[in-house]
């Protein structure tokens, strides 16, 4: 039998993570790849990412089993109207990786119906602000959902067998309908992207007037801002093709904010007391407390110094715990301490772990 063939198109973070994932679980795929520039093509080819690779996207379409596009949104639609006009072979998949959704479903049903293809879009929902093949990461999907957006097509067995090609992802495969998807990700994706740079904007022109904004910034306004340091392409055609959706968002936040600021004016302790306990209980009971798609909250904070191996000694007194991750929450320091939150997969060895903490040093723990 033939080797199963593989074109992606694009090979910066996205398409070539997913190349990787790609030779992970199935090495006898034959991966084709297409990009633009120079670089990415080189690193691709030379790291084994890819077996062939070219910078005329017409070459290898018509060779693919699978034609997976992860080049910018406007790109994708490009690309699907040109793939309509190629002789391809008969009932190839096309997917995509584009964040949005519903633009790029409707250009395939408007290219592709009636020819005999397969279409299924989709949105792996991991990513970094790094970009390009060099960033490229075998395990940026691991527990990450995977999201695919079916329409009329998609036949039945297509996203099946797009789950069997990304198994090495180790992603959360779900499916969604475009539109919800667009909605969904508005709200916990979009939005947030634009009130990130709106902060970091605020307090860059502040700080003109008050030169201590910069130095005063710490833990809080970092985890807040993390984000707006991504790369600015990819949002404005974010924004352009969910506006809908973003755009109510942000009514309904403006609503919130105006709020909040009468509650202040009347000084309704009440009001404000409520509003942030609100925000404390729903992010408590978010899927975001289960870190790296962990389904546990065994979780322990533990104050440690800051000294030389603290965190060392800390993890040694644990070894042959289940530990399943741990992250150092610096926007709780007032000075020198950092917590350290250690995540568990049973609560055995969350007591086990506070039990040999409190006892074989003076560190405060606590559990969650
Ligand atoms: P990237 O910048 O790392 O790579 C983009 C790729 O598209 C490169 O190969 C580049 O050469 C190519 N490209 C750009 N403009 C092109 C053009 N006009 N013609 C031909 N090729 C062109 O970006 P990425 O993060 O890999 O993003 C790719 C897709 O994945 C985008 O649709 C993006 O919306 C989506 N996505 C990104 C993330 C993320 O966080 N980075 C997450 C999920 C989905």
């Amino acid at each position: 039998m033939e080797k199963k063939r593989v074109y992606i198109a694009g090979l910066g973070l996205i398409g070539a993570s997913l190349a990787l994932g790609i030779k992970r679980d199935h090495p006898e795929v034959e991966i084709l790849g297409y990009n633009r520039s120079p670089e990415s093509r080189q690193i691709a080819l030379e790291r084994g990412m890819v077996d062939r690779v070219t910078d005329d996207f017409v070459t290898f379409a018509p060779l693919a089993d699978v034609i997976i596009l992860a080049v910018p949104i406007k790109q994708t639609i490009a690309f699907l109207e040109m793939l309509a006009g190629l002789e391809l072979k008969e009932d190839v998949i096309i997917t995509d990786a584009g964040s949005t959704k519903s633009e790029i479903v409707a250009a395939a049903e408007n290219y592709l119906q009636n020819k005999p293809v397969r279409f299924v879009g989709a949105h792996p929902m991991a990513g970094s602000h790094k970009t390009g093949a060099r960033a490229a990461d075998v395990n940026l999907f691991e527990n990450a959902y995977y999201i695919f957006t079916p329409s009329n097509l998609t036949k039945v067995g297509t996203i099946a067998e797009m789950e069997e090609l990304l198994s090495g992802l180790h992603a959360r495969f779900i499916q969604v309908d475009a539109a919800e998807h667009d909605r969904v990700t508005s709200q916990i994706s979009h939005f947030p992207h634009i009130l990130a740079s709106s902060l970091m904007e605020q307090a860059g022109a502040y700080s003109q007037n008050h030169e201590l904004t910069q130095s005063f910034a710490a833990g809080g306004f970092r985890d807040m801002t993390r984000i707006a340091e991504s790369e600015p392409g990819m949002w404005t055609s974010i924004l352009l093709t969910n506006p809908e959706a973003i755009l109510e968002r942000i009514e309904d936040f403006k609503e919130r904010l105006d709020q909040v600021a009468a509650d202040i004016e009347a000084g309704n302790e009440d009001a404000i007391w409520q509003f942030f306990d609100q925000g404390r209980q729903i992010r408590k009971s978010m899927e975001i407390h289960k870190r790296a798609g962990v389904d546990s909250f065994y979780d322990i904070f533990i104050n440690v110094p800051d000294e030389e191996d603290a965190i060392l000694g800390v993890l040694e007194r644990l070894r042959g715990t289940s530990i399943v991750n741990i992250r150092i929450n610096e926007e709780n320091r007032e000075d020198i301490n950092g917590i350290l939150q250690i995540t568990f997969k049973n609560r055995e060895d969350l007591e086990k772990s506070a039990k040999i903490i409190r006892e074989q040093t003076n560190y405060q723990v606590f559990l969650d």
